[in-house]
Order: C-alpha cells, then structure tokens, then sequence
C-alpha cells in the first residue's frame, strides 16, 4: 500500500511496528520479506516514483581529502534509491554487477586492523541463495567451473595466484519490480513517499527509539511512533541520521566513537596493460567478455586472487577485468570520425570477443583491478555547519587513499602483472594512483560484537538500544573488492528473519 506525504498535515502521527527509513534495495528487500507477517510495516521514502530536483538536493554534502566525485553525484533520492543511478547494462537494460564477499573478506588478518566480521560466509550462504533468486540471477556460484562451456574457456596458463571466477549481471527491473509489486499488494505495509526522516527521538534513557520526525519538502512535519526502527538510508545517511541523535550526551551507538567511521570505497586502479602475444588472444579470451550461459545468466569472466593468496591479508582482495583499448589508428579514427564511428567502427564495450580483425582493432587489454579499501578511523562521515533545505546539518565525507593500502596495491599489481607473463607483455603505471569512485558507500555503521569496537552487532541492532536497527553497506566490517548489492539483500533477509523472529 503506498501513501504520498504531500497529502499530510503537521499533526500527522502514525504508529507501527516497524519503521524503515530509506526505499533503497535495502529497505525495499527488508520491507518484502516481512509483508503478510504479522506486524505492521511503515517505510519512509524521501523521494517518489520519479527524479525530483529539490529532493535530489537534500543528498549534497561537504567532501575533503583526495577528489572524489561527491555525495549529490553517488547518491539518489528515489523508490528504488541509488540503483537509479547504475550504469552496466546487459541487452539494453540498466542492469548491475553482483558477486558475494570472498570467504576471507570475513575473517580476522593478522596484518590488517579492524578486519573480520562476527560471522562467517557459512552463516550467509542461505541468505546469498534467497538474495540471488531476490536480484533475478542464476544460481549461487561464483567459480569459472560452474560456467566453462564449449565455447568459453578461461585461460589455463596463468599463473598460481590467480583463479577464474565470474560478476553475474542482473537489470534494475529485475530486483526492484518484484519488491514495488509485493509492497504494493501487501495491506501490512505502508510506503510513504516524500517523507524524508529529519531526527530520531529517543527515550530519556536513550535505550530506545520512540518516534522519528519527518518532513516533507514544502510540506508537513509529521513523525512515526514505532516499535522498532530500521535505518536503511545508505552509508552516508545512516551515519548522517545516528550523529543526529547527539543532544548533548553522545550519537546513540556511539560508545566505541565508530559512528561515521570506517568508511570504504572500491577503489578502481587501471595501472596495467597486457599486451597478448597471439593475434586470436582476443576471441580465446570470451570467458572474460559479458555473455549469456546456457540457463540464461549474464556472466562476465573475471580474475581473482585464490584463497592462499588472500589469507595473509598482506594483499587487498581485487577482481581483474579485461578492458580492450581501441588501437591508436581506431582510436583516432573515432575521434574524427563520430557519427561514422557510431554506426560501423568496434567501440571498447562488451561484446569485443566476437570483432572480427579484434588484433588490428585493438592495442591490448587494460587490466582493471576492482580493489578493496582496508577501513580506517580517518576515512568518515561527520555532520557539516552547513544545513539542507529542511534545515537539518549536512553530512561532510572525508576520503583518502592511504600510503598502507597504496604499498598493497604496489605488491597486487606486481603478482598480477607476474601471473599474467604468460599470456603477454605486460606494462605497469607506476604512478598511476587508484580512481575512488565506484560509487559503493560502505563502512560507517560496522558491526562488531563487542560495542567498545563497532556501532551494531551482528543483526544490525546498533549497540546500547533495544530497537534501533541499520540495514545496507554501511553494517559491513570491511568490504572486500566485491560490488555490494547482493551481501546488501542477503543481509535485509537477514535482518528481517531476526525481526520476525524477536516479534
Ligand atoms: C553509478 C553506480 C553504479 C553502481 N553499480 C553497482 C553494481 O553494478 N553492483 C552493485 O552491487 N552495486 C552498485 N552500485 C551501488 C549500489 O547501487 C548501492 O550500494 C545500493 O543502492 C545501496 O542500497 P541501499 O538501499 O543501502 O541505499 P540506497 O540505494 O542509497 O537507498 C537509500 C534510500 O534511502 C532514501 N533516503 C535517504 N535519506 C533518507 C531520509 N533521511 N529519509 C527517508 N529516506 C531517505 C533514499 O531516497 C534512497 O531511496 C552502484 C552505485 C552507483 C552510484
């Protein structure tokens, strides 16, 4: 059932079991799996069904360290949150990139602060199967043997660090019709648009959360009582909603002073080129194109680092991609050539494994490492001076990328340019500093068990309240290379199974 706040007065107050705050795939995949449960369901959508300039507004922020693309540009305010703002696409749809977390990105290494989740990829595995049937993917396997066919190949040569896993690739349709269809068929949950939370009211304990305010732009102040409340608004914002909370005595979760901090990137770092030795290199190297497997999944291939390499913790987890560049003769043929280049000339996308004279029409691959970002207290969401539309303090993100993690991508790239001797020459940038923007927020609510260490426990509860939830990325420890989609679902399904069960 869905309701639109611009339809609210101020002396609106609603009550309900459960208040989630954010219709992102977070909120949405939680709000789903408890419909036709037996409690009432309120979700609070800043946004509506289509782009809207003032709301979009109230995602703006402050920024500082290394450049970065900002918090309006990563962000969006809509049903369906940021995954209006992906850019993969598979046969002409808006689609995304998903892979679970490596085992190792879960556990505790020696040689890296602040890393280990209090669960294993074991505890989530029922929870990766629902997620993928949840994103409209195939089944749960990531290892090129799943998908090796007669025609798709992964190399054999490479050497020992690197294994041939696969993304799987799934439309935006996908994922979020299905949860809109449920949420609006269902009569115990209620979505309500243009309702942007602005505070969390806490008891005078400050165990427990007792209402929200929200605003509408241009609109009322109305508030939801809830029994318990669910911050899924994204990294920045769940973080942004908690520092809120301080009115004098400390942000609720606070104790450990994480709230905010730990804040990761998938940093994008495109320092080396191979240059391959054999003029078919291109069209024996499918398996690392997008294509369809024969049950109708969307696979890319990929390179990984295997287990062994992983477990000393001493190299980030990254995810190689080959990305052919045009030849220089094509390129600047291109450049002079646009419209012409448009209809007949081999662009750099997905597909380049069936160009015809790919050797004359490319240069080489670049190899695209999709790298982890160990958390760090300094990388973190604080509340700005400046304030929104609504009045309310705007979050200010600061990013870098550190001198420890630049030393582990300097080892990565050198046994990535090592094991791949076999299949060409390879160059190396080595100035070439890592892109930060992938756009995957992560890292500012982390769950840890102990409360002196992270901001919520392993459901999501944040530390010191009874009823005060976070959802999405922000919960995650460390994040690994992996695009965050499905851990963000397997873990809504998750948390609404320890809701259901606590009711
Ligand atoms: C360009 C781009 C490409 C990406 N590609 C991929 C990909 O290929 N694979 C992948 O795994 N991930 C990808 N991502 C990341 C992915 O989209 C996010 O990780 C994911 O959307 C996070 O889900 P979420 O529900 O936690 O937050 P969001 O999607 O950000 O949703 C949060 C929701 O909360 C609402 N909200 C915010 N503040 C408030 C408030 N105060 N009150 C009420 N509502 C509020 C927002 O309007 C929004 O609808 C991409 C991101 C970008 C920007």
């Amino acid at each position: 059932m869905e309701l639109d706040a611009k339809r609210f007065t101020d002396d609106t107050t609603l009550d309900t079991d459960v208040c989630i705050v954010g219709a992102g795939p977070a909120g949405l995949v939680l709000a789903a799996e408890l419909v036709d449960r037996q409690c009432d369901v309120i979700v609070l959508e800043s946004g509506g069904h289509y782009p809207e300039a003032e709301i979009l507004a109230l995602n703006v922020g402050d920024v500082s360290g290394d450049v970065y693309a900002g918090l309006g540009a990563t962000r969006h305010r809509q049903v369906g949150g940021t995954a209006h703002l992906w850019n993969s696409a598979v046969a002409g749809a808006i689609s995304a990139k998903y892979a679970p977390l490596d085992a190792a990105d879960f556990l505790p290494r020696a040689s890296r602060d602040h890393s280990g989740w209090p669960f294993t990829v074991a505890d989530l595995r029922g929870d990766y199967d629902r997620a993928q049937r949840i994103c409209g993917l195939g089944p749960f396997a990531y290892d090129a043997a799943a998908w090796i066919d007669s025609s798709h190949q992964p190399w054999s040569t490479i050497g020992p660090r690197l294994v041939s896993r696969v993304y799987q690739v799934g439309t935006r349709d996908a994922l979020l019709s299905p949860l809109r269809a449920s949420i609006e068929r269902a009569t115990n949950v209620r979505l309500c648009t243009h309702a942007s939370a602005v505070s969390v009211q806490g008891d005078a304990s400050g165990r427990s959360v007792t209402s929200i305010s929200i605003a509408t732009p241009g609109g009322a102040r109305w508030s939801v009582r809830a029994k318990r409340v669910v911050l899924a608004a994204g990294a920045v914002e769940n973080a942004r909603l908690l520092l809120l909370t301080d009115a004098g005595a400390g942000a609720m979760g606070n104790g450990s002073g994480w709230v905010g901090r730990g804040f990761m990137e998938h940093p994008r770092d495109r320092a080396l080129m191979l240059h391959p030795r054999s003029a078919d290199a291109y069209a024996r190297s499918s398996f690392y194109d997008q294509w369809r497997a024969a049950d109708g999944t969307w696979v890319v291939g990929r390179l990984a680092l295997g287990e062994d390499a992983l477990a000393s913790g001493e190299l980030l987890n990254a995810s190689a991609t080959l990305v052919p560049r045009l030849s220089n003769t094509l390129h600047r043929l291109r450049a002079a050539l646009p419209s012409l280049a448009a209809r007949w000339l081999q662009s750099e996308g997905h597909g380049w494994s069936r160009t015809r004279g790919a050797a004359r029409a490319f240069g080489g691959f670049s190899v695209l490492l999709n790298v982890e970002q160990s958390p760090h207290p300094e990388n973190r969401v604080t509340l700005s001076a400046r304030r929104d539309s609504l009045g309310v303090l705007l979050p200010a993100l600061h990013w870098s990328w550190r001198e420890d993690d630049h030393r582990r991508l300097e080892r990565l790239r050198a046994i990535v340019a090592e094991d791949l001797g076999a299949i060409g020459t390879m160059t190396v940038d080595t100035n070439a500093r890592p892109d930060p923007n992938a756009h995957h927020h992560a890292g500012t609510t982390r769950m840890h068990d102990d409360p002196k260490l992270g901001v919520t426990d392993r459901h999501g509860r944040v530390h010191g309240t009874d009823n005060l939830f976070v959802a999405g990325a922000s919960t995650f420890p460390t994040a690994g290379f992996a695009n965050p989609m499905l851990t963000i679902v397997a873990l809504s399904v998750r948390l609404a199974r320890h809701l259901r069960s606590e009711s």
